[in-house]
């Protein structure tokens, strides 16, 4: 095999309780990437299309993601990637997350798979240190392992696959506004009072029960955030206006995705979705915000190899 061509889905990360923990992947939502092996050994980027991002490999998420990779593997090999960007980068669905854990999927795909799942998350984190200062995996795992995900430890690296209900579906709204990611860490309180914790924790454990039984009640109850949002809310307009529709429409749960500015909410079902969609438009139709939005159901695959179209 010489080239691979890939679709790298968006993520939602910060799942409501589950701050760093947990993640989704999205489905008609990412970016696509052709990768081609080359003589001349390293990895390269000659292409990208849809954003303005830096073509060098050091200073792009999937150059630095590849170059992990590429150390591990010890071997002179050699890769040329081209990028047509779709996930807008700093909204908030894991732009930077798609784009390193593509590279390393792709390029593992090209080598006959010598690394496994784990190992290409850990690689595809180097790309999200980049991004954001650290190398956190609560977005590339889902995109890698596909559906739900939860990070119960970075060192050692321990991610598990959690169940994902069939009905679930995902409605995402993103304001075009900038929220710098320091901003959104600036706000965090350091500490955490006990009750809170504790209500936090126990959210987590019933969220992901409430997965494995497809208890959409249970998930409802427990799609709570005491910690992160009340803090980081403000950062984002019209936020507790935008989780009342949500949630007058039929949601599940409704949450700020990542450090936002995007803002998730999950249904049962693809209906209710487009119901919470229209409902969450609404408020920015009002206010005046320009926005996009997203509406899929849960992506069991991860990162999909696809055929090529124009290379
Ligand atoms: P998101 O908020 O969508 O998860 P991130 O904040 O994780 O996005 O990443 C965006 C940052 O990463 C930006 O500063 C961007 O310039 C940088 N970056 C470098 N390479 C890429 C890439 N290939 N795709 C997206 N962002 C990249």
């Amino acid at each position: 095999m010489e080239s691979v061509s890939l679709f790298a889905p968006a993520s939602i990360a910060n799942i409501s309780c589950g701050f760093d923990v947990l993640g989704l992947c999205l489905d008609n939502v990412g970016d696509l990437m052709h990768l081609e092996k080359s003589n001349k050994p390293g990895f390269r980027i000659t292409e990208i299309k849809g954003q303005d991002l830096p073509l060098e490999t050091e200073k792009n998420v999937a150059g630095v993601a590849a170059q992990a990779l590429l150390k591990a593997y010890k071997e002179p090999v050699g890769f040329e990637l081209k990028i047509d960007k779709r996930i807008k980068a700093g909204s908030g669905i894991g732009s930077s997350a798609a784009s390193a854990a593509g590279a390393v999927v792709g390029i593992n795909k090209l080598l006959g798979e010598p690394f496994s799942p784990l190992e290409l998350i850990s690689f595809a984190m180097e790309g999200e240190r980049l991004a954001c200062g650290s190398a956190h995996a609560d977005n590339v795992a889902p995109v890698i392992l596909g559906g739900f995900t939860l990070v119960r430890s970075l060192e050692p690296l321990d991610v598990i696959p959690l169940h994902s209900p069939l009905e679930l579906a995902a409605t995402v709204i993103h304001p075009e506004i900038e929220v710098k990611t320091a901003d959104a860490r600036a706000v965090l309180h350091n500490k955490i009072p006990l009750k809170k914790a504790i209500n936090q924790w126990a959210n987590v454990g019933a969220l992901v029960s409430g997965l494995y039984q497809e208890d959409y009640d249970l998930i409802s109850r427990s799609l709570v955030d005491e910690i992160v949002e009340p803090a980081r809310a403000m950062l984002i307009p019209g936020f507790d206006q935008l989780k009342e529709n949500a949630t007058q429409a039929g949601a599940l749960g409704c949450g700020i995705s990542g450090s936002g500015p995007s803002v998730f909410a999950l249904s049962k079902g693809m209906t209710n979705a487009h119901l919470v969609a229209k409902s969450m438009a609404e408020v920015y139709d009002k206010i005046g915000v320009p926005y996009e939005i997203h509406i899929c159901p849960i992506n069991p695959n991860g990162v999909q190899f696809i055929e090529p179209k124009n290379k």
